[in-house]
């Protein structure tokens, strides 16, 4: 999967067109969190100390209608980006035509443009997110080299990532989308072993693709989170009223008999009678019996898991293994947050948005190697899906 990146073309006097991921959270036109216009600095301050023109854009929201655009303008986004580079940014407020063109054939050697929301395109039969070949031909026509740094928009085709590519403009990785390339590709496809796999989150349904990829990549697989009782439940046990996916029980059944010995699951819960962090809670070992339902895994499968963990080299870790959000049935996702964090000599990663959070929140991101940006794109990896965004970056 060796892609070209940044690092391989000259960029000296380019028109360097940047896919960014300025989908940051706006409110009233204020930014909420702008880790991702950080985590975009050094693609672009690479092209400035190149001498490359930087032309960015992204996409921000859903558009469908004109009346979606308000609120969805990437002018705030612009704005944050001259400060933190400390230099100036042009905004082009279109996303086509002729004041864009005129500012791209006014732009000097390490010059930063940010042109409009890419999905203000979609308005108008959804010429972004269809892939319309027109849309992709004008933008490459833009620029001389494309860079795509949004890996976060890596599992789907859209104009801007992939329809620019298929152009045959020169695709490179920008540092952004290298580092996730290198990180969970590496994690996936040739780990230092052991390697185990930690997998949380509400439901099978969603991990199913991650599941079945990672049993015969993994050395253990350890089931955490709401999907763990139907699991328990392909076991014969009892649930009480935890959550359960009665369709995927004969899907957890051949599950467990492909893994055999790899697959862990947790051997005690923190249940409760309602979903509420309000009423009392108990630890009950094994079967789940009377009217409670299970919103995290006990204590006793916390040292399970960190046992298990003991030696790994390299850890991938998704979804978490409790309702977190509530602090009686946090403890299980904090102990395992804690158990990976302090691994030595091994490659932690996150890949999934709660997962991402609930580390954020508990104060471990920094503990890990690579905490993935991308939660639909990180999940479609970890999956060993084909990404469309990926695969249309020239190869070394
Ligand atoms: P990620 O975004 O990291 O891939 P998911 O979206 O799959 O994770 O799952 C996260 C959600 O799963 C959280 O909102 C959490 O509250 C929920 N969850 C975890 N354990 C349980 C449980 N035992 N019962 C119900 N929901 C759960
Ligand atoms: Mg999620």
């Amino acid at each position: 999967m060796a892609k070209k990146t940044i690092e391989d073309i000259d960029l000296k006097d380019k028109k360097v067109l940047v896919r960014v991921d300025f989908n940051v959270p706006l409110k009233d036109g204020v930014i909420g969190d702008d880790t991702r216009i950080k985590a975009a600095l050094p693609t672009i301050q690479y092209v400035i100390d190149h001498d490359g023109k930087a032309i960015l854009f992204s996409h921000l929201g859903r558009v469908k209608t004109e009346e979606d655009k308000a609120g969805k303008s990437l002018a705030p986004v612009a704005k944050r980006l001259g400060e933190l580079l400390g230099k100036e940014v042009t905004f082009v407020p279109e996303t086509r035509g002729a004041e864009l063109e005129a500012a791209i054939a006014n732009m000097k050697d390490g010059d930063v443009l940010v042109f409009e929301n890419t999905r203000f395109e979609d308005v108008d039969g959804k010429k972004e997110s269809k892939n319309d070949p027109e849309l992709g031909k004008y933008w490459a026509s833009l620029g001389d080299v494309f860079v795509n740094d949004a890996f976060g928009t890596a599992h789907r085709a859209h104009a801007s990532n992939v329809g620019i590519a298929s152009t045959g403009i020169p695709t490179v990785a920008g540092f952004l989308m290298e580092k996730e390339i290198k990180f969970i590709g590496e994690a996936v496809e040739d780990p230092k072993r052991p390697m185990i796999a930690i997998l949380g989150g509400a439901k099978v349904s969603d991990k199913i693709g991650v599941i079945k990829n990672l049993i015969p990549k993994a050395d253990k697989i350890m089931i955490g989170g709401g999907m763990t009782y139907t699991f328990y439940a392909a076991k014969g046990m009892k649930i009480g009223k935890s959550l359960v996916e009665t369709d995927k029980i004969d899907l957890a059944k051949e599950l467990i008999a492909e893994a055999g010995d790899k697959l862990v699951l947790p051997i005690d819960n923190v249940c409760a009678a309602e979903f509420s962090n309000d009423v009392p809670t108990e630890t009950i070992e094994g079967e789940i019996e009377g009217d409670v339902m299970a919103l995290d895994i006990g204590p006793a499968s916390v040292a399970l898991f960190a046992e298990t963990l003991a030696g790994a080299k390299t850890v991938v870790w998704n979804g978490p293994m409790g309702v977190f959000e509530m602090s009686n049935f946090a403890n299980g996702t904090i102990g395992v947050c804690e158990a990976i964090a302090n691994l030595e000599g091994a490659t932690t990663i996150i890949g999934g948005g709660d997962s991402a959070a609930a580390a954020e929140q508990l104060g471990f991101a920094d503990k890990f190697t690579h905490i993935s940006t991308g939660g639909g794109a990180s999940l479609e990896l970890l999956e060993g899906k084909t990404l469309p965004g990926l695969a249309a970056i020239n190869d070394k």
